[in-house]
C-alpha cells in the first residue's frame, strides 16, 4: 500500500502479536498514516497558480537545476493527513503527563487569550519604542515579579529555554572572571553526578573543565568530598536545588558560602523551581545566578521546537554582566532599551539573542503569575509537593525508591530493584505503561540511580486521576512480581507503532526523507 522511500518504517501495531491484523493497518477509527511524500500524488494541487508570465531569469547559475522534490496533494489530503497526525500527540491536555524534571504543567487558556492580543501578539522587533511602551511595561513587571520571588536583583528575559540561560548565567559568571583579571586561573567547574546533562555540556561550551561531585547515600551533594575539590582553578559550582533527585539540597547554604569562600560563583539550575516558588529565595541561599524555565514554573508551553523561555536571574555581584538589551524605566517615567556600550551597557558580556527575547512566553508567565497571586502560586508549590509524595507514598510498598526515607519534593524517584530477577527492565515498565494510556515517566535519569524512574505528577491532577495512575502502577508492579514478562516485553500493543530501535535512531537518524533512501542504504 506504501509507496517506496521510508525503509525504517516499523510495522504497524497489529502486524506482530495481535490476533487480527486488518487490511487498511488503522484501528478502529484510529488511521495508520503514511508520510506526506508516501502520498505524492503527480498532478494533483491544492490551488490553481495563474499560469507563469515569462519574464528573463537573472538568477544565473544560481537557479535550480532540480526539482524542489515536494510532494503534489489537493487540499482535503492535506488537511486530512495533518489532523490525522495531530491526533497521534499525547499532551498534557490529553492526560496525566508524569515526565520527571520535564514538569508538564497545565497551560491555562487565559494565557493563551492574553498572549493572542494583537498589542503583543503582532509587534515587530524593530519598532520604535516609543510605540512599543506596553510591551516594554509588561516586560519590565515579569523581571520585578522574577526578582520578588527568587530575591534576585537582576533579570535578564533573552535566554530563549533553559539551557541557554544556563550559557547566559555562566557567560555572566565568566565575565565577572574576566574583570578582575581571574579568569585564565579559574579553569574548573564543579558539577554533581545527578546533573542535568545541560549543566556539564554548558560548561565545557565555555571552555571549563568539568569535575563531577559525587553523591551521598541520600541523594544529595557529599559535602566533605565537595569542600575537598574545592581551590584556585574552580569558577563556580553549577548546582540544582531542588535537586534532580527530588530532594532538597539541605546543604546549600554551606555549599554557597564554600563557593564563595574561594573566590567562585554558584549557579544554580532553577529547573526545580515549582517545587519552591512563593517559600523559598534562592536569592536568601546565596545563589549567584539561576535560571528558570517558564514553561515548568510559570506554565507556557513546552517548546516543541517552537519558542521557549528561560529567563536568568542574578546577585548584585553579577548584574552588571547581564546580556542587552536591559530595559529600563518605569510606568512614570516610560520605557527604554538600552542595546550597547554606547548607551551605558558597558559591563555586559552582550546578547544571547537577535532581538528581546520571547513575547508570547513572557505575556503567558506573567498572566499565569497575576491570575495566581502570590498566595496562588505557593499553592501551587505546594500542590506540586503534595501530589508528588502521594504518589511516592501509594507506591513505595510496591515499587522501590532508593531514597526512601523523608519525603520528597515535587517529585518521586523510583529505581529498578523491585524489578529485580524478573526479566523486566525500566524500559519494559515504561512501555507497558503506554499500553495504559499513560506517558511514561522519566527513564534511567537521574543517571546516580539506576534503572531510575522520576515520576513527577502535574500539581492541577486531581486525587482521582492521581489514584488511577497510581492503581494503574500498582497492577504493572503486581504483575512484573508475578512473572508475566509477556505484558512488558511485547509492549507497547497498542501504540500505532511498536517498539523503536531507539539505538539506530540516536545514532543514525534519518531526518529528511528522500525518494531513492533504500538504494542509498543498500549501497553502504
Ligand atoms: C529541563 C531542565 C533543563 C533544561 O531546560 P530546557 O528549557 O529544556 O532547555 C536543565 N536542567 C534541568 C534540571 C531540567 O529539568
Amino acid at each position: 500500500m506504501l509507496k517506496d522511500g521510508r525503509p525504517t518504517r516499523p510495522l504497524p501495531a497489529n502486524d506482530s502479536g495481535e490476533p487480527f491484523a486488518t487490511f487498511t493497518g488503522s484501528r478502529a477509527l484510529e488511521q495508520d498514516e503514511p508520510l506526506i511524500f508516501e502520498m505524492d500524488s503527480p498532478g494533483a494541487v491544492g490551488v490553481d497558480l495563474p499560469t507563469k508570465v515569462a519574464a528573463k531569469t537573472r538568477l544565473g547559475d544560481l537557479a535550480r537545476q532540480e526539482k524542489v522534490g515536494l510532494p503534489s496533494l489537493a487540499e482535503p489530503t492535506v488537511v486530512r493527513h495533518y489532523t490525522r497526525i495531530s491526533r497521534l500527540n499525547y499532551g498534557i491536555d490529553t492526560g496525566l503527563f508524569p515526565l520527571g524534571s520535564c514538569t508538564m504543567k497545565h497551560n491555562p487558556r487565559l494565557n493563551e487569550r492574553m498572549a493572542r492580543l494583537p498589542g503583543f501578539a503582532d509587534l515587530h522587533p524593530m519598532q520604535p519604542v516609543s510605540t512599543i511602551q506596553g510591551a516594554l511595561a509588561l516586560m519590565q513587571h515579569l523581571k520585578n515579579w522574577l526578582s520578588v520571588l527568587t530575591g534576585m536583583p537582576g533579570v535578564a528575559l533573552p535566554p530563549g529555554a533553559g539551557a541557554h540561560g544556563e550559557l547566559c548565567g555562566m557567560m555572566a559568571i565568566k565575565a565577572a572572571l574576566n574583570s578582575r583579571g581571574d579568569g585564565e586561573k579559574r579553569r574548573r567547574v564543579l558539577a554533581p553526578a545527578s546533573a542535568h546533562g545541560t549543566n556539564p555540556a554548558t560548561a565545557a561550551m565555555l571552555g571549563y573543565q568539568v569535575d563531577e561531585i559525587p553523591e551521598n547515600d541520600r541523594g544529595r551533594v557529599d559535602l566533605e568530598a565537595f569542600k575537598a575539590m574545592l581551590g584556585e582553578d574552580v569558577a563556580g559550582i553549577m548546582l540544582t536545588n531542588p535537586n534532580t533527585c527530588g530532594v532538597f539540597e539541605n546543604d546549600i547554604r554551606a555549599i554557597a558560602d564554600a563557593i564563595h569562600d574561594i573566590g567562585g560563583f554558584f549557579y544554580c539550575d532553577g529547573a526545580n523551581f515549582n517545587a519552591i516558588v512563593g517559600r523559598v529565595r534562592p536569592g536568601d541561599l546565596g545563589v549567584d545566578a539561576m535560571h528558570i524555565n517558564l514553561h515548568k514554573t510559570f506554565s507556557t508551553p513546552h517548546g516543541g521546537g517552537g519558542p521557549g523561555a528561560g529567563p536568568v536571574v542574578f546577585s548584585e555581584a553579577l548584574a552588571p554582566f547581564a546580556p542587552i538589551p536591559w530595559i529600563v524605566g518605569d510606568d512614570e517615567t516610560g520605557f527604554d532599551l538600552i542595546e550597547s556600550s554606547d548607551q551605558g551597557a558597558t559591563t555586559s558580556f552582550g546578547r544571547m539573542k537577535g532581538f528581546h527575547g520571547q513575547m508570547g512566553m513572557f505575556t503567558r508567565a506573567l498572566t499565569y503569575i497575576l491570575s495566581h497571586g502570590s498566595d496562588g502560586l505557593m499553592q501551587a508549590s505546594g500542590d506540586a509537593v503534595l501530589a508528588a509524595n502521594y504518589v511516592k507514598a501509594r507506591l513505595q510498598d510496591v515499587m522501590s525508591a532508593p531514597f526512601g526515607d523523608g519525603p520528597c519534593m515535587h517529585e518521586a524517584l523510583f529505581d529498578e530493584s523491585f524489578l529485580k530477577d524478573t526479566g523486566i527492565t525500566t524500559l519494559d515498565f515504561a512501555k507497558a505503561m503506554i499500553d495504559e494510556g499513560y506517558h511514561p515517566m522519566t527513564m534511567y535519569f537521574p543517571l546516580v540511580v539506576k534503572g531510575a524512574m522520576l515520576i513527577e505528577p502535574t500539581e492541577s491532577e486531581s486525587k482521582e486521576s492521581l489514584d488511577k495512575f497510581i492503581d494503574c502502577l500498582r497492577f504493572l508492579a503486581e504483575e512484573a512480581k508475578n512473572r508475566n514478562v509477556e505484558r512488558f516485553q511485547q509492549a507497547p500493543r497498542f501504540a500505532p507503532r511498536r517498539r523503536l530501535d531507539e539505538t539506530q535512531a540516536a545514532r543514525k537518524p534519518i531526518l529528511r526523507w528522500r525518494p531513492n533512501v533504500q538504494e542509498l542504504q543498500a549501497a553502504e
